[in-house]
């Protein structure tokens, strides 16, 4: 008896298997003539719009999309922080992640808030 199942994929096999112009034999994107965008971890226009995003009465059979688009997100999502460069306050100091201003700066802005907010306050209660 034949179980019907779906396809064990990873969204690489998936765009080997199914991306058109990705170069099976020499494993590169046949498009660009270099390597694949996706397996380098970097967002593909042609692949998502042409495979990823597709109204699902084209969408090849067997495959989950929902994972597929979760792959995809991971892959080229991951790579794209660990490229971002090293950001820098207005000061010159490195910036971490997520961070807008160093340590010194934000407790310099953070001073400035608080006398500015002192200030409406005042202004507030002065003018009434
Ligand atoms: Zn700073």
């Amino acid at each position: 008896m034949i179980m019907a199942k779906l396809k064990q994929t990873t969204l690489i096999s998936f765009l080997k298997n199914e991306c058109m112009v990705f170069d099976r034999h020499y494993e590169i994107c046949s498009f660009s003539g270099d390597k694949c965008k996706v397996i380098e971890g970097n967002c593909c226009d042609y692949f998502e719009h042409v495979l990823l995003n597709v109204p699902e009465k084209s969408r090849l059979p067997g495959y989950d999309y929902s994972k597929l688009s979760a792959q995809y997100a991971q892959q080229t999502g991951a790579k794209v922080s660990s490229k971002i460069k090293q950001r820098r306050c207005e000061c010159g100091e490195p910036l971490g992640y997520r961070q807008r201003y160093c340590l010194k700066c934000s407790m310099n802005r953070k001073k400035a808030a608080n006398r500015n907010r002192q200030r409406k306050y005042r202004f507030a209660n002065t003018s009434t």
